[in-house]
């Protein structure tokens, strides 16, 4: 059996779903055209005029999107109620996991998401930077990648946490000071990292709540290295405060955000900071926690959640599809789209706008997220309308990927 992937595009293939959904708009009626690695056309279908090589592929019944953008991904984690986060880092190996990542990146890819951002390999240490070149290499299926290697964390505040004697690995490259954050770094973008990643809160301890760990001028170092470098910062952040200094210290995005409020929100809005809520992340740890979803009331984690979200919307913050997939399980990383709709008060457009022109824009990759001639022919079809309701968002049935075919019906 040959498992190498085609890397290469193959031909011109001319795509006939129900309609197109441009990365904005729903335009019934419309084909796409794909010419190598790029979209050659898109419009009516009777004004594409195809060349003559070209193979037609009829999806009666589809809509046709843009390869999905997640927003917030961990490849090299697999879900907490199979194997606790200490655990995965402690006592699986970096070759388990990096073999549980091929798995992971191919299952995101059926899923119809053709990117996406993965926010740290949690103690798998520069895995994520071989992990992408496979893919790109062809040599496993996946996404295309953004990574950021380890993460930096404050030292002292990251875990996995035993007895105090115990030097052990952590799940982030602990930095210190302004100068120890600038070297880590610099060091994480000169070994692959394409955004850095850095932690503004966590709980010091085991069963506290999160309080923040870096300075502003700390978080301020990082950014302004990473910018000489062309390297946007995200930035972990669930209290107010941890907000504040981030946004405040440049970075590009905030990550979770639970305890936001209005105020906090207003500046990120004013300071052009894009915001990913991750609101399936704590939906799937609460009912690992023991909530029984639809019987017992809802945890305050959750409501308090539903509150800051109201305060985001509020505000008009630009807004990131990203679920923190990997907590929960890879290939799944619609279900941040369908709790978005059904329980934030989102419609399935917007949504879908999120997962691709949006996240595009936000994260800053022009090349992607529409249908547009010149961008790459990262296309895939959901069955039915995927802009009147979440059904069709897990019912994917061709993936296309730099013009490559992954899946068809
Ligand atoms: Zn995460």
């Amino acid at each position: 059996m040959n498992l190498q992937i085609e890397a290469e595009p193959t031909g011109n293939y001319l795509l006939r779903p129900a309609g197109v959904f441009d990365g904005e708009q729903l335009h019934p009626g419309w084909a796409v055209l794909v010419r190598g690695n790029q979209i050659a056309q898109a419009g009516s279908a009777d004004e594409i005029k195809a060349p003559n090589d070209t193979r037609t592929i009829d999806l009666p019944g589809d809509t046709l999107i843009p390869g999905m953008i997640e927003g917030h991904s961990h490849l090299f984690l697999h879900p907490y109620n199979e194997t606790s986060w200490n655990d995965q880092v402690l006592n699986e190996s970096i070759a388990y996991r990096t073999a549980e990542a091929t798995a992971h990146a191919r299952a995101t890819l059926l899923a119809g998401f053709t990117t996406t951002r993965d926010l740290g390999t949690e103690g798998a240490g520069y895995g994520d930077v071989g992990l992408k070149k496979a893919i790109d290499n062809g040599i496993i299926p996946g996404p295309r990648m953004i990574v950021v290697t380890r993460a930096i964390v404050a030292a002292g505040s990251y875990g996995p946490k035993l007895a105090p004697e115990l030097d052990l690995p952590q799940g982030g490259e602990e930095a210190s000071s302004v100068d120890d954050i600038v070297r880590v770094t610099r060091e994480q973008i000169g070994k692959g990292a394409d955004w850095v990643k850095l932690y503004a809160d966590y709980r010091w301890r085991p069963g506290e709540p999160s309080r923040p760990t870096f300075t502003e001028e700390e978080m301020a170092a990082v950014v302004r290295c990473a910018h000489d470098a062309g390297r946007p910062v995200a930035a972990h952040a669930t209290t107010a405060e941890g907000m504040r200094r981030a946004i405040l210290a440049g970075v590009t995005t905030v990550e979770h955000g639970d305890e936001g409020t209005p105020e906090v929100f207003k500046l990120m809005k004013e300071r052009g900071v894009a915001f990913c809520p991750t609101v399936a992340v704590g939906d799937a740890i609460s009912q690992y926690q023991g909530w029984k979803k639809g019987v017992d009331p809802e945890p305050e984690r959750i409501r308090a959640k539903r509150a800051s979200m109201k305060a985001a919307r509020a505000a008009g913050v630009t807004f990131i599809m990203g679920g923190d997939v990997g907590v929960f399980a890879h290939g799944t990383n619609a279900r941040e789209m369908e709790l978005l709709v059904q329980e934030y008060g989102f419609t399935p457009l917007e949504v879908l706008r999120q997962a691709t022109s949006a996240n595009a824009d936000a994260l800053q990759m022009r090349d992607r997220g529409r249908i547009r001639a010149g961008l790459l022919a990262d296309l895939i079809a959901l069955e039915g309308d995927p802009t009147k309701s979440v059904a069709p968002f897990r019912k994917v049935r061709f993936v296309m990927k730099d013009g490559v075919i992954y899946q068809q019906p």
